[in-house]
């Protein structure tokens, strides 16, 4: 039998819900429903966004309200427009094999006449943001005399948001008989009192352990100097190709530097804030839900009610001033059983709000790295590789062209295409990568060592009285480093014994080589070809250092042709046009302006 059915909901709304492709119900469902059917409790669910609170309420709601009456039997309010269209919509697919349901969704921001129509016409649940529900209260254009139910969702959101008067308002015109049903996914003292005042025994549920939040959320949190958070960000968003995230700043004006300089950068990102109309809103959150967006830079009060499933990220660009606060920002991934990670990027005086973070949520951070350069390639060529292996192939489509395409790789060998293929793409990664500085900072709180500098040296100088030089070929060139250490010698006539450390990965090498042998390294691979590419060797860590081979000085992508120059994101990912920059040579680390500072009348409750 159908565990929905099981809990008492009826065959319609069961037939509805499979459709959508709710099996099972959540935790919060299997143990709210149940309670929340009697119709005789008021109710207290603590519980994070995500966790199916919505269908916890909702499908009750369907089973108690006489549908065959037309007047207000239930009120559900909640902090933001999206949540309410939201709850709303989410009802009607709920309700879509019941007759005459009818939802309004009451908020602000829109045209209050459709609105006013709608109620006048009859409806049984209304759905409504504070501010606009007490402007049609206002009017006396709804009679909320026979409301059976309110729900309170997000109820610590709402306070948050300043709603505490208007809900005080609101539920002064419904009659004392009502049952008030509250979530929240946190529970402040000012929630608590509104439990007090306004309920009588409720009956409590958490789900999940009080204030920790969603279990399926991983914290991580990276340490790093305040002047390479940008370039610590980007390595890490660069890390993660499938990033689907959404990037929490303080302020209006963070945000919209960063998207702006993503965008630059040829990142799909744009920025949600507070003095944006609801037009630019709704159009924004309309391209972050068909993921023409990859990147979402917003604002804590313009991120509230973002009910997005699959985000994979959480980036803490800022921390946030208040803790709570980091609940709801975390709370935006791990929706619907699924895992997510919150990161943030923290400089070491910042340490302590993380260890103050981690008491009260009740869970621990994982320190991580920022990813090398070389790890970002890697990353990069294996989810290239995997793109290939996934990708739809319209075969009528493209079987006009393939005799011809077959005939121009007549003279490649499969491994040759698959080079090429390979490098076509992420050369310009590695270039971009290859002498890109460690950005970590040493461990130890509060000294604020940066081992970047350290290892940085080290890998630039190489071991004592060794330079370490790159080389742009690896092991998919099929060497190893017997092979590799034979070429080197072949070619720059040298003897093994001035090798040093050979440090061979995919398509890059990096070798000592005695100081004094240096010269004749360079000179001897001049011009040399390796099957059709110029072997290219540079001294490990000089950006615009001395280089032989095919371009002098730190590469720029300059042999990418003009097609695959501007081969950002939405070119390569979805066949759109940026305007943003290229992705490749012209992307830039650092040189970002510092956001980490102290910002001036921000309240830190840390
Ligand atoms: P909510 O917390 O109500 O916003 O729900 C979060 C997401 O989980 C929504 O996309 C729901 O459609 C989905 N969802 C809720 N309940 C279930 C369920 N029992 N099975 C599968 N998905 C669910």
């Amino acid at each position: 039998m159908n565990p929905f059915l099981e809990l008492g909901i009826r065959h319609e709304v069961v037939n509805a819900i499979t459709e959508i492709g709710f099996e099972k119900p959540s935790p919060i469902q299997e143990k709210a429903i149940p309670v929340l059917l009697t119709g005789n409790d008021d109710f207290v669910g603590l519980a994070q966004t995500g966790t199916g609170k919505t269908a916890a309420f909702g499908l009750p709601l369907l089973e108690l309200i006489d549908f065959s009456q037309k007047h207000p039997q239930a009120l559900v309010l909640c902090p933001t427009r999206e949540l309410c269209l939201q709850i709303a919509k989410d009802i009607e697919k709920f309700a879509k094999f019941i007759d005459n349901v009818n939802v309004v969704a009451v908020y602000g921001g829109a045209n209050i006449s459709d609105q006013l129509r709608q109620i006048r016409r009859g409806v049984q649940i209304v759905v409504a943001t504070p501010g606009r529900m007490l402007d049609i209260i206002g009017r006396n254009a709804i009679d909320f005399s026979n409301v059976k139910y309110v729900v309170l969702d997000e109820a610590d959101e709402m306070l948050n948001m300043g709603f505490q008067e208007d809900i005080n308002n609101i539920l002064s015109e419904t009659p004392d008989t009502k049952k008030t049903w509250l979530f929240s996914a946190t529970m402040p003292r000012e929630v608590r009192r509104i439990a007090q005042n306004y309920m009588s025994n409720p009956f409590e549920l958490t789900v999940g352990t009080k204030n920790t939040g969603n279990a399926n959320i991983e914290h991580h949190y990276y340490l790093i100097k305040a002047k390479d958070k940008y370039a610590a960000f980007k390595r890490i968003v660069d890390f993660y190709p499938e990033i689907f995230g959404i990037v929490f700043c303080r302020t209006k004006i963070e945000t919209q530097e960063i998207a702006e300089a993503l965008v630059r950068d040829g990142y799909n990102a744009d920025s949600l804030h507070g003095d944006l109309s609801q037009q630019q809103r709704d159009k924004v959150m309309k391209r972050y839900r068909d993921r023409s967006l990859q990147l979402l830079i917003a604002t804590d009060v313009a991120a509230r009610g973002i009910d997005v499933n699959d985000v994979t990220h959480v980036i803490n660009f800022s921390l946030p001033d208040e803790v709570e606060n980091y609940t709801h920002r975390s709370g935006r991934t791990a929706r619907a059983g699924k895992t997510g990670i919150s990161l943030s990027l923290v400089n070491v005086k910042e340490l302590s709000k993380i260890r103050h973070i981690e008491k009260i949520i009740g869970k621990s951070f994982e320190k991580k790295e920022v990813p090398q350069g070389t790890e970002v390639c890697e990353k990069q060529l294996f989810a290239l590789v995997d793109k290939v292996h996934n990708v739809d192939i319209n075969e009528e489509q493209i079987a006009p062209f393939l005799p011809k395409i077959m005939e121009s790789m007549e003279d490649l060998s499969k491994e040759d295409i698959i080079k090429r293929f390979a490098s076509l793409e992420f050369n310009r990664f590695l270039e971009y990568y290859q002498n890109a500085p460690d950005l970590n900072i040493e461990a130890r709180e509060g000294a604020g060592r940066e081992r970047g500098d350290r290892d940085d040296r080290r890998s630039r100088q190489g071991s004592k009285g060794y330079t370490r030089l790159f080389m742009n070929l690896g092991s998919v060139d099929e060497f190893s480093r017997g092979d590799m250490l034979g070429f080197i010698c072949n070619t720059a006539k040298i003897s093994g014994k001035s090798i040093g450390k050979i440090d061979l990965k995919g398509v890059f090498t990096f070798f000592e080589v005695e100081d004094a042998e240096v010269n004749r390294v360079f000179d001897g691979f001049k011009d040399i070809d390796f099957n059709g590419r110029q072997v290219r060797i540079e001294v490990s860590g000089e950006g615009g250092g001395r280089s032989e081979g095919g371009r002098g000085g730190r590469p720029r992508g300059g042999d990418r042709g003009p097609r695959s120059g501007g081969g950002d994101r939405r070119d390569r990912n979805r066949g759109e046009r940026s305007g943003g920059g290229s992705r490749g040579g012209e992307r830039r680390e650092g040189g970002f302006r510092d956001f980490s500072g102290k910002r001036q009348g921000s309240r830190s409750k840390y």
